[in-house]
Formats: C-alpha cells, sequence, structure tokens
C-alpha cells in the first residue's frame, strides 16, 4: 500500500500537468496522455480502499471510523464512475460495499 501511494504523490508531483488549472498566466496544455495517468492513480487508490476494507475495516470499526471510511470511498466511487476514470470491472471487489453505500440508511 505504501508503493502505491508513494506512485500516485510522485506521478502528482511530477506532472506539471495537475498545474494546469492553476496556472492561468502560462496556459500550460494538458500532456496527451492526461487522462491515462488519472486513471492509473485513481485504479491504484481504488486498491487501497481494497486492502483497507478486507484486510483493516475490523480496525476501522473499532476506531468508529466506519462512516469517515465509507464517506471517503463514497467520493471516491462517484469521482472515478461519473467521469468515467475507472473500469466497472475494476470495482468488482467492492460491489458489496458499494451497495452498502448506495443504501438510503448509509449516514455519512
Ligand atoms: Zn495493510
Amino acid at each position: 500500500m505504501r508503493r502505491t501511494i508513494i506512485f500516485a504523490t510522485v506521478q502528482i508531483l511530477a506532472l506539471k500537468s495537475f498545474l494546469c488549472f492553476c496556472d492561468s498566466v502560462q496556459r500550460i496544455p494538458f500532456p496527451k496522455n492526461f487522462i491515462q495517468i488519472c486513471k492509473k492513480i485513481l485504479c491504484r487508490l481504488f486498491r487501497v480502499f481494497v486492502h483497507v476494507y478486507i484486510h483493516h475495516f475490523d480496525r476501522i470499526l473499532l476506531m468508529g471510523a466506519e462512516a469517515h471510511v465509507n464517506t471517503c470511498y463514497k467520493h471516491f466511487y462517484y469521482f472515478a464512475t461519473e467521469l468515467n476514470l475507472i473500469d466497472r470491472k475494476e470495482l468488482e471487489p467492492l460491489v458489496r460495499t458499494e451497495q452498502d453505500t448506495h443504501d438510503d440508511t448509509f449516514t455519512c
């Protein structure tokens, strides 16, 4: 998991493309592979969620942090799926969790 976070951080820091949003003076264009890089980062971050839910959710429950983690995942899920940044088949490991987070009884 540490490698995934390091990968994402390095990608974001290495890409000046993420500065395109803020740099209205220089007007740096997005690189052609910007979407692919975003997809790869999100795919790897999704694996972090899978790892947390499968291997550490008992600890999260002990800390009473499940609503926080579920909310983080919910935001991740809606962002990634709304913008088609992650394949639905990649999300299959957490299908049950997605159903739980879409449940009307879910509390944030
Ligand atoms: Zn772990």
